[in-house]
């Protein structure tokens, strides 16, 4: 089922973010504390003339992770390489790929906590020493071949850092944390945006679509570029707040940024457990979504938003939750 704000990658997305993509640290929106420290590192890297420390990047999707790896490519000067955890099933592929990088290149390696074992394994000479043994032929003519590897940047990207084994979160010398936008910043994108897509809009019009965007790039881009249909269909020179919000009506986006998924999580811990608490998996089975899934991509907002808390017993619901959706708790 594709959702209107989630941060996770719709089909609808890939196209028209290529476009969106900032290429240099300056374009890149927000962040202050990751982009100061990645500028410093990456200036003295380049003087030193070396290749820049492997980067972690991690938090939930749809934050900019794969943006910013990209930025760190094209600022050191290098190639950019792109790969993910699931789609390197055996380690002969990752070594296919490590042997054929140039010096200071950077690989990006997204949902990098999903890297099989056996090519988890592989990394860690690769990224210590930067070489890789690997093994010929098998049985007793089987024999190991070391191959040394120009010296290359390994970006990882996870949705949380806790994910990775500790031997492989323990080679990045740089982890970074990605955290949800404020509305000033995703105001900063939405409008941003809005040029690339050679539109106008009104200032408080972005503002609510940045308001509502869960403090993520890609559902503001995402929003804005449904909203943008409707404008002009009504004709209209310059994308209204009045439109913005019949939009995000029609799209069943309400006023805090949360769909029918979030109010069926909240409420059913309100109906079915009093407002909790209650464990995850009872959570997901109730709702009838993966426990993963719950954690990784609808939890963190409604927990940064304080609707849910997380509590040694479980979930509870907040006060605050309770306001927003109207629904008075039962024992106090
Ligand atoms: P992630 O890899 O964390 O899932 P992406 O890097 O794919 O997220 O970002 C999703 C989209 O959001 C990108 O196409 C980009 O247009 C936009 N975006 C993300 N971060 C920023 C930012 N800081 N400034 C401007 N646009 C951004």
């Amino acid at each position: 089922e594709e959702r209107m704000v989630t941060g996770e990658l719709q089909s609808e997305d890939s196209t028209v973010e290529l476009s969106l993509r900032p290429t240099n640290l300056n374009q890149y929106i927000g962040q202050p504390k990751v982009k100061e420290n990645l500028s410093i590192f990456i200036q003295a890297a380049k003087m030193r003339d070396e290749a820049l420390d492997h980067v972690l990047l991690y938090g939930p999707p749809g934050l900019g992770k794969t943006t910013l790896a990209a930025i760190i490519a094209n600022e050191m000067g290098v190639q950019f390489r792109s790969t993910s955890g699931p789609a390197i099933e055996r380690s002969g592929d990752l070594a296919a790929i490590l042997s054929s990088l140039e010096p200071g290149d950077v690989l990006f390696i997204d949902e990098v906590h999903r890297l099989p074992k056996s090519v988890e394994e592989i990394l860690y000479p690769a990224m210590e020493d930067f070489f890789i043994d690997i093994v010929i032929g098998d049985g007793p003519s089987a024999r190991s071949v070391r191959i040394d590897l120009p010296p290359f940047t390994l970006v990882g990207a996870t949705t949380r850092a806790g994910l990775l084994s500790a031997p492989l979160r323990d080679r990045f010398g740089v982890l970074s944390r990605l955290e949800f936008y404020d509305t000033h910043e995703l105001c900063d994108i939405v409008e941003r945006t809005t040029e690339i897509f050679e539109t106008s809009i009104t200032h408080e019009a972005a503002t609510e679509i940045a308001r509502r965007s869960r403090g993520t790039p890609r559902i503001a881009n995402r929003l804005l570029k449904r909203i943008r249909d409707i404008s002009q269909v009504k004709g209209e020179k310059e994308i209204s707040l009045q439109t913005t919000d019949r939009a995000l009506e029609m799209l069943q986006v309400d006023d805090a940024g949360l769909d029918h998924i979030d109010h069926k999580l909240l409420t059913s811990i309100i109906d079915g457990f009093q407002g909790g608490p209650v464990g995850l998996d009872t959570v997901a089975a109730t709702v009838g979504e993966e426990s993963q899934t719950i954690e990784e991509v609808y939890e963190p907002y409604l927990l940064q938003i304080g609707f849910i808390q997380r509590t040694p017993r479980g979930r509870v619901v907040t006060p605050k939750a309770y306001q927003h959706l109207g629904i008075r708790k039962e024992d106090d």
